[in-house]
């Protein structure tokens, strides 16, 4: 190992504390996390120079591929210009085009506002915040709450926790956020009481595909039915495409595979193509007009970097890669050799009990070959991880589940090279 490698791993185990992670263990002697120091295109190099392809979009944000001329030309144009500049009393080009641009993806006099934030979580505090006070300026304060789908994963602030329906990341929290009644679907949606039904400002959902929850997709149709049921109920609905924003299911944006416009659109990990934290939540014309009139109305929220100026940026240069490079024209074919090679690794991996995949995302879960799921304590998908990755390829798993989730950017020869790794790392477990 070089020595500048050494001194890093050895400042961050003393002094950092990484998310998700079982500290003790990350800072055993004989741990070695990579230090990733360059990109480009699909791939990541460590600071011992090896190669590998990121095969969860670094944490399923990147789109175009790391180090991209344009995006990065564009970051670059602006830091000269500015860093950053608050939104608060002011305004700048570059959020105003953005803003412009987002909501020209959907028609007219539907979804025309966005209001900036950070990340995904804020993009979801938003939306609920929102709801909320709309319905404090709109005579229905009695709707409060909120519905959202069991396993769902809306983001880790105590607002968009209270939404958790993954028992491991908020059990314990439980009942100090927002009253919030968990449904496992469309049926029990529609079994609710009244009452209820009658105290629920909005409902929030993962349209398509739940992330967290192992990659599980929703029945095709599901989400227009949603969309429908809402409506009939006068309750709003709040679509996280946190994850499957931005081109990963297929098109630009999930909620379009099935012609639904929500209440509220959620936006973040993609938005600047994953060069910066950006996040954005649109909403439509009739919700925004309850926080016109009297000086109370406003939406009092706000952070210190809303509507940065480099996110933005960034975010503008992305969707013009989107057009530049017909990112979207060429997916389909992406898709398929998706679809392809994980059924031929299926085909050679009786340990592979299910592929599950919607567009560019997918999960492909590991079972006993009986069907009967491993023991937790083995945590054999962070063993076969660790294994593809000493073939050159980078990703994580949800449980037993690994998640192949590339950059739309990947090419079918760079797939090959995931599909290789994971082939290996299977023989090897
Ligand atoms: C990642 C994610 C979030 C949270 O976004 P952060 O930027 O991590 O706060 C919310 N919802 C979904 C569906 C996500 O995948």
């Amino acid at each position: 190992m070089r020595d500048d490698t050494r001194r890093w791993i050895e400042a961050d185990q003393a002094h950092c504390w990484h998310p998700f992670t079982r500290q003790a263990e990350w800072c055993e002697r004989g741990h070695e996390p990579l230090v990733l120091v360059r990109g480009e295109g699909v791939w990541l190099w460590d600071s011992e120079g090896r190669r590998y392809f990121d095969g969860n979009s670094s944490i399923w944000t990147n789109i175009h591929g790391h180090a991209h001329p344009h995006i990065g030309a564009a970051i670059r144009a602006q830091l000269d210009r500015v860093a950053h500049t608050s939104f608060l009393g002011f305004t700048h080009p570059a959020a105003a085009e953005l803003a412009r641009r987002l909501t020209a993806f959907f028609p007219p006099n539907t979804l025309e506002r966005v209001f900036f934030s950070d990340d995904g979580s804020t993009a979801i505090e938003v939306a609920l915040k929102m709801a909320l006070q709309y319905r404090q300026q709109t005579h229905s304060p009695q709707r409060n709450g909120f519905i959202a789908f069991a396993n769902g994963y809306h983001g880790d602030t105590l607002g968009a926790a209270s939404l958790m329906g993954v028992g491991r990341f908020f059990e314990r929290f439980r009942g100090l956020g927002y009253p919030v009644r968990h449904v496992a679907s469309m049926a029990t949606l529609r079994d609710l009481p009244d009452e209820m039904i009658a105290a629920t400002a909005g409902v929030v959902i993962e349209p398509l595909i739940q992330g967290v929850n192992e990659m599980r997709p929703w029945p095709v149709g599901m989400l227009a039915e949603l969309r429908g049921w809402c409506s009939a109920q006068g309750i709003h609905l709040i679509l996280d495409e946190v994850m499957t924003g931005f081109g990963r299911s297929g098109s630009m944006f999930a909620c379009q595979r099935e012609q639904v416009i929500p209440d509220f659109l959620c936006l973040a990990k993609g938005l600047t193509g994953g060069y910066l934290p950006l996040a954005a939540t649109l909403t439509t014309a009739a919700v925004y007009a309850a926080f016109l009139g009297a000086a109370e109305n406003a939406f009092y929220y706000g952070h210190s970097f809303t509507a940065n100026p480099l996110g933005c940026a960034a975010a503008l240069a992305s969707l013009e890669v989107f057009q530049q490079e017909q990112t979207l024209a060429a997916l389909p074919a992406k898709i398929e050799h998706l679809r392809r090679g994980l059924a031929a690794l299926q085909a050679r991996h009786p340990v592979i009990h299910e592929i599950r995949q919607c567009g560019f995302i997918a999960g492909i879960e590991l079972r006993q070959p009986a069907g009967a799921d491993f023991p937790p304590a083995a945590r054999l998908g962070e063993t076969v991880c660790l294994a593809a990755r000493a073939h050159g390829l980078l990703t994580r798993p949800i449980l037993d589940t690994l998640v192949l989730l590339p950059p739309l950017c990947a090419s079918p020869a760079e797939l090959d090279h995931a599909f290789a790794a994971l082939d290996a790392a299977l023989d090897r477990v």
